[in-house]
């Protein structure tokens, strides 16, 4: 059997068929997207076509957007299931994701069945039909390529894919889907064929014993919200807002398959909603998409269901002591474990929700998955809670909770009381490294299964010998093989002192002893740019020495990378702003993440780029533009300055690509935990490859003119009301920086030159009342301000 995925089909275009097929498009996969043919349409393609094409351009308009890049919609081709399912003749891999009816499922795979070729994979999107309900009527030899791959809405940003094999599915097929999985970046979960799988088993069990606890607490909605989401390890929009969020429809749909098909389920009473909850859906309430449900918008405000009257009302001030203990601990495990320590209702609560959850995903085991760790996994993935189950029971004290549980009254699982006889006192053990995991089919520990690609670096950190150097803001680690990996790891990896202090002995450490370079992290984001507060403190105290002491420090630092005689390859993803920005533009090359939120953004906080980021842009843009006679450099240059002065944040990698924040020749990697991994191996390929540093090139300067006609474009904005006048101060010195200061047009200027200008330019900024009112903004409230 082939493995490479090069051709699939996705039949039905709905929510989840359009996300899919705009995910594998993104992949590089052509995809077929076939629908219905509407009842009243015409006999042209394009008509008969109607559904898919509709879909392709609602997704292509979508906020979020749907697809990576636009133009990747050029890979889905439109078709329907009366002309066009001998397409799927040249499909690797089918997958089905019309409306959840078996018999309308089936009756698509029988035709499917007739011309799907011998090597492809057959997959159902369903949440929670049984695999031998809908492969009845197949032959065995298909039913041995059929299986479940259970994405999340919406597809491009959900991380979780579950993998349910069938009686029949043939080991290596779920294999070759788990790689693919991995390919398009996604966290794969093997589940049991049981009633809506892992993910949704647990979380609408959590979500609706929240609903169904809110009484008894005497809770309001946005009070349950406040105590389920951050206190709980959960996301901010906790139980009420994700209802919201997914739509109450499709929510009361998956509890109602769970209450209708779990007849023998101990906890069956908690999946039947309230009557009030019924009653929005009849209403039409079906959350955001209907502009209300739970919560409701109301211009700025965002009123709040009131069961008792059946009202949106205004949302009241929600304070709890427990809450606030608990607010600011980073860590999960032990803000939760602080939220539960309270003896207010808010506390009683969250123990309450928590205890029940715990104890019934404890119950499914060996029913809906047979270890922990997938399910730890598929609730991080699909609900997007920091800790999974039993991920939290560990950090709440196994002991202790299991004490308090049975002095309750609660049916303590045999699946953790064993464990607790067996002398064990957690789920979890052991270094990162060689982490193990209690295990219920043998009553032992077992290791945690990793991921070969997935560089952990808290993992490889655990053996001393390979860190090569750290202080409190960034460290050097040997990778192996010949690379070193700069790991910056301030409060959201912000570059201070420490940073590019570390950058220096990076190049020297990676030229004396390694091949290459790689800069990365483990953490939530590449980095938020420059240390703010050291800049705020120096402008407040007009230390100007002591800030362009920094300055040139980066600049330097950056500069050293830029011409280190290794490759040195960033790793970028997510927020990648500002000087992070700049550390990424001043490697040879990147691997980015396709979730990479990248751009110069310095205007925001009332400065200009001063670590190379002005240079590298105008290298971006004219570079080409070299040996082409009395080339206009202005346009390219004007685009630049623009994309400088508006604080241009690219919403993925692509388009990072576009605005030239990221070389057409970087690779972009689906996979958030193999990006280390790809970048490794692309500067070890580079240095093997026979690698040659770049030299430092003058630049053709596009001139004061050139500057002059930039100035006269942002005094139209400001005069349109579409920048402040501080905006237009701060776009005027980005043109004069971009094009070579007060130059004739075409001098050559070197690349000092342009750094000297930036300095001067943030340096005379800083001294600017509105600009430190930004920063002070950005560091007060995190928003921005517009003065
Ligand atoms: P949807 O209503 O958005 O789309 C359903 C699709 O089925 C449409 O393209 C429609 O034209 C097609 N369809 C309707 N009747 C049909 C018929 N008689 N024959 C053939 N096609 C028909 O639904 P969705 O949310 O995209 O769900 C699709 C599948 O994915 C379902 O099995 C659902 O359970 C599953 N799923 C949904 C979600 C979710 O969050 N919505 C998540 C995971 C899985």
């Amino acid at each position: 059997m082939s493995e490479r995925i090069e051709t699939a089909a996705v039949l039905g275009a709905g929510l989840m068929g359009t996300g899919i097929a705009a995910h594998l498009a993104g992949a590089g996969i052509r995809t077929h997207l076939l629908d219905m043919v509407p009842k009243d349409a015409g006999p042209s393609p394009k008509d008969r076509n109607r559904l898919p094409t509709e879909a392709l351009r609602r997704a292509l308009k979508s906020k979020p957007a749907t697809f990576y890049d636009p133009t990747a919609a050029e890979l889905v081709v439109p078709g329907n299931f009366e002309d066009h399912l001998d397409r799927l003749s040249e499909c690797d891999i089918v997958i089905e994701a019309v409306v959840e009816n078996v018999d309308i499922k089936r009756s698509l795979f029988a035709k499917v069945e007739k011309v799907l070729p011998a090597h492809a994979v057959l997959a159902s999107n369903t949440s929670g039909l049984k695999i031998a309900d809908m492969t009845r009527d197949l032959s065995p030899e298909l039913r041995s390529r059929f299986l479940v791959l259970h994405f999340f809405n919406p597809v491009r940003y959900m991380r979780l894919l579950e993998i349910i094999p069938g009686p029949d599915t043939d080991s290596n097929v779920v294999a070759r889907c788990a790689r693919f999985g991995e390919f398009l970046g996604k966290g794969v979960v093997f589940g049991k064929d049981t009633v809506n799988f892992i993910a949704n088993r647990i979380g609408i069990y959590a979500m609706m014993k929240a609903v169904h606890s809110m009484d008894e607490f005497e809770l309001s909605i946005e009070e349950v919200d406040k105590i389920a989401g951050a206190p709980m390890g959960r996301p901010k929009s906790a139980a009420f807002g994700t209802a919201d969020l997914v739509g109450l429809d499709t929510f009361l749909h998956v509890a109602d398959n769970c209450f209708r098909n779990l007849p023998d389920d101990e906890e069956r009473a908690v999946f039947e909603p309230p009557a009030w909850v019924k009653k929005l859906v009849d209403d039409g309430a079906l959350g955001r998409k209907a502009g209300r449900g739970f919560f409701k918008k109301d211009g700025k405000d965002i009123l709040v269901y009131e069961p008792s009257t059946g009202e949106y009302r205004e949302q009241k001030k929600v304070r709890f002591d427990s809450i606030g203990a608990a607010r600011n601990i980073e860590e999960p495990g032990a803000r939760i474990a602080k939220m539960l320590e309270g003896d207010d209702k808010a506390a009683g609560f969250a123990w309450h929700t928590l205890a029940h959850t715990l104890v019934y995903a404890a119950r499914r085991l060996g029913e809906i998955s047979d270890d922990i760790v997938q399910i730890d996994r598929a609730m991080r993935w699909g609900f997007n809670w920091d800790l999974g189950p039993f991920e939290t029971w560990d950090a709440i004290g196994v002991h202790q909770s299991v004490e308090r549980m049975k002095a309750e009254g609660f049916e303590v699982p045999p699946a953790v009381t064993d464990m607790l006889a067996s002398g064990r006192s957690s789920f979890y053990a052991g270094p990162l490294s060689e982490q193990t995991f209690f295990d219920i089919r043998t009553n032992k520990p077992a290791p945690v299964p990793v991921d070969p690609k997935h560089i952990r670096l808290s993992a490889v950190k655990e053996n001393e010998s390979r860190v090569v150097r750290s202080n409190l803001g960034a460290s050097l680690v040997d990778l192996g093989d010949g690379a070193l990996c700069l790991e910056v790891h301030t409060k959201m990896n912000t570059i201070d002192d420490d940073v590019i202090e570390m950058m220096g002995a990076a190049v020297e450490e990676a030229e004396r002893n390694f091949e290459a370079l790689v800069i990365g992290n483990d953490g939530a984001h590449f980095g938020a740019g420059a240390n703010l507060m050291l800049v705020f403190m120096g402008a407040q105290q007009g230390d100007w020495t002591s800030i362009d002491k920094a300055i040139r420090g980066l600049q330097d630092a950056l500069q050293g990378l830029r011409y280190a005689k290794i490759p040195v390859v960033a790793a970028p993803f997510q927020y990648t702003f500002g000087g992070c920005a700049e550390i990424a533009m001043a490697a040879d090359a990147c691997e980015a993440h396709a979730e990479t939120y990248i751009g110069l953004v310095e205007v925001g906080a009332g400065l200009v780029p001063a670590g190379g980021g002005c240079l590298r842009m105008v290298e971006r843009w004219t570079r080409p533009l070299e040996g082409v006679d009395e080339v206009d450099r202005l346009p390219f240059i004007g685009k630049a300055s623009l994309q400088i002065a508006t604080a241009q944040v690219a919403t993925g990698a692509e388009e990072g690509q576009r605005y030239r924040y990221l070389r057409a020749t970087d690779g972009i990697s689906l996979n958030r935990d193999h990006l280390l991994y790809h970048a490794k191996e692309r500067a070890l390929g580079m240095a093997r490859a026979g690698y040659r540093p770049p030299r430092p090139r003058k630049i053709a300067a596009a001139g004061i003119d050139a500057a002059q006609t930039i100035a006269i474009r942002v005094w139209g904005m400001m005069e349109g009301g579409f920048a402040t006048e501080h905006d237009g101060k701060i776009a005027r010195k980005v043109a004069h920086i971009l094009c070579g200061g007060d130059v004739l047009p075409g001098t050559e200027v070197t690349e000092q030159h342009v750094l000297d200008l930036e300095r001067e330019a943030f340096l005379s900024l800083c001294g600017e009342e509105k600009t430190q009112a930004r920063i002070q903004s950005l560091l007060m409230t995190n928003k921005p301000l517009r003065n």
